[in-house]
């Protein structure tokens, strides 16, 4: 029997002798078949060791790969034990890409550089790679620059002058070890047989079986790998989300506690998986609630409130998962999402629509009173200076209307997502913060107000009511908030090209745990009796964030100290339009 390089494959019979064996040409020629026999053993000999080494080489590799570094190192030692044994100079691995249709490199490749590598992308019908994974049927070619089958591109890039190409096929058997199902993932190449020999069939059959090995391996780590990175995905997402889950079996044992759900908790963050609901989740409603569940069988959703000088508030809801065969409970699946702060704005919001209905009824009533005073005072009863004292506060009170009907007319259009249109104009702020500490000063007698600025303070471009309308929160905050009265100051400079203004007052000054929320819509300090006692909406200070920002400007709590006052500062740009197109907007 001859393989395709006419050689014997060592099963055959030595070939007769004609000649007498004792005549000098009938001993040459005995000499020569014994050569020849000599030759076809050590051959043979050869091959096999090939084939143990094959063989053990596959026994070396491990059968479950479960991460891509592992991959990498265990076709690594294998693409090596394959040019070992197959004696070839490079070791190419092509995976099918269904989605692209192209057989991709799996690294590592062997006697490859990384950027040969990155060059190599062959469509899964050229080539030898092509008709290999088309046909399922290895290839030997010994001349690979003529050989019509090549890819001429790939033979010249790599510098191939040979090789066998062979599909990557995985086989799947049944116990007996029949051949149930075969399926095809990409090829195997070897190139550039060493000592410039040629590749012959016993190579082809040699890697046809590594082959296998490398397929089974291959697909058995991309299926564990695909597995364990889902898995990884999901428990990195239950980890980081802000909703807490706790999933719990049928038989009150854990089988997953987010860290959302231990904060929750207020139990350490840790591995809770396995252990008994009664041993992890103390006594109190969310134990009630999940032992509850899994009594009844009947999923639910309530609203739970956990703790007690910090409140939160939690939308509580469980699902039941079912068993597929016979419709029991298998676990339940909780849910929490803390609702603390909807249910906060929502409270705020309540508050509001009463503060403000108070705040519009005030000055109303009181324009109202006065007015009525003076129309039925025919007889003269008030005299010149009472009736004009009176029509001063009917004008204050009008102005206080006015002011609070425009902030919460600039809120509506913040909340509709209307943006607020600035009407720009050269604005003087230097006259600007007079014309605001002289409105302010006829309303109290207990403050003086002062605006000071720089002579040179060059004109901004601003909207000029809108900038009123900030400086006049600014300042009725500090006036409203100085109940003990002092100087309200309002300062002007100029600072790295933009004007900063600081509104100073003496007053009640905001507590430390407030700082940053008072910019919050609604938000007002309530700690102490002083602070409660004043009026207010709570929307001053967000309107003017808003105004600020809309100018491409800031506006911010510069110091403030209990009991000794309060800075609020703001910062605007010369320029808005270009300060906002350098902010993106
Ligand atoms: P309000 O209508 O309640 O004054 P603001 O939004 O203007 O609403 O202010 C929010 C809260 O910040 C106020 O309720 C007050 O508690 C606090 N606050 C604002 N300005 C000052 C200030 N100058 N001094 C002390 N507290 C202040």
């Amino acid at each position: 029997m001859a393989d395709d390089n006419g050689r014997d494959n060592g099963t055959s019979e030595a070939p007769p002798i004609r000649d007498a064996p004792d005549s000098p040409r009938g001993l040459r020629r005995e000499l020569d078949h014994y050569r020849l026999v000599v030759e076809e053993m050590r051959r043979r000999i050869r091959d096999l060791e090939g084939e143990l080494e094959a063989a053990s080489a596959m026994a070396e590799v491990p059968s479950v790969v479960v991460t891509r570094p592992e991959l990498r190192n265990t076709l690594g030692r294998l693409v090596k034990k394959v040019a070992m044994i197959i004696q070839a100079e490079k070791v190419l691995l092509l995976l099918h890409q269904p989605e692209s249709g192209t057989l991709n490199v799996l690294p590592p490749a062997l006697g490859i550089t990384e950027e040969q590598v990155n060059s190599v992308t062959i469509h899964a019908e050229e080539g030898v790679s092509g008709s290999v994974f088309q046909n399922r049927e290895s290839v030997i070619f010994n001349d690979a620059l003529n050989d019509p089958r090549t890819l001429k591109r790939i033979v010249s890039l790599l510098a191939i002058r040979n090789g066998v190409c062979v599909p990557l096929v995985i086989k799947q058997r049944d116990e007996e070890e029949r051949l149930v199902d075969e399926r095809i993932i990409g090829v195997m190449h070897v190139f550039n047989k060493r000592f410039d020999e040629d590749f012959g069939t016993e190579d082809m059959r040699l890697l046809e079986m590594l082959a296998e090995q490398a397929a089974a391996v291959i697909s058995n780590a991309q299926l564990y790998i695909q597995l364990t990175e889902e898995k990884e995905q999901l428990a990195g997402a239950f980890e980081a989300i802000h909703v807490g889950v706790i999933v719990v079996t049928s038989a009150g044992v854990i089988r997953l506690l987010n860290p959302a759900a231990a904060t929750m908790l207020e139990i350490a963050d840790g591995e809770y998986g396995g252990q008994e609901m009664g041993d992890v989740v103390p006594e109190g409603h969310i134990r009630e609630l999940l032992e509850g569940t899994l009594k009844t069988g009947e999923e639910r959703t309530v609203e739970i409130v956990l703790g007690e000088d910090d409140e939160r508030v939690y939308q509580a809801q469980t699902t039941l998962m079912k068993r597929e065969d016979q419709g029991g409970i298998e676990s339940i699946v909780s849910i929490f999402n803390d609702i603390t702060e909807i249910r906060r704005v929502e409270r705020m919001k309540t508050a509001f629509v009463s503060t403000v209905s108070h705040e519009l009824r005030t000055p109303l009533t009181s324009i109202k009173g006065f007015i009525s005073t003076l129309l039925e005072d025919d007889e003269g009863m008030y005299d010149e200076e009472t009736r004009r004292e009176f029509l001063i506060i009917i004008n204050e009170e009008c102005d206080r209307l006015t002011r609070l009907i425009s902030d919460l007319l600039n809120i509506s259009k913040i909340e509709s997502g209307r943006g607020l249109d600035l009407q720009l104009s050269d604005v003087n702020v230097a006259r600007l913060i007079e014309r605001v500490a002289a409105s302010h000063q006829p309303y109290t007698k207990k403050h003086e107000i002062v605006a000071e600025a720089p002579d040179d303070l060059e004109p901004i471009r601003a909207d000029a009511d809108k900038l009123t309308q900030i400086l006049d929160n600014l300042v009725g905050n500090a006036v409203k908030y100085s109940p003990n009265g002092g100087t309200v100051t309002i300062v002007a400079s100029d600072e790295d090209g933009t004007v900063r203004l600081d509104v100073i007052d003496q007053g009640l000054g905001i507590p430390e745990r407030h700082r940053d929320r008072i910019f919050q819509r609604f938000h007002q300090v309530d700690d102490d009796i002083d602070h409660r006692s004043i009026s207010g909406t709570g929307i001053g200070l967000y309107l003017v964030q808003h105004l600020a920002h809309a100018h491409g400007g800031k506006v911010w709590l510069e110091s403030s100290e209990v009991g000794e006052g309060s800075t609020f500062s703001l910062q605007l740009p010369k320029d808005p339009e270009k300060a906002l197109e350098q902010r993106g907007e």
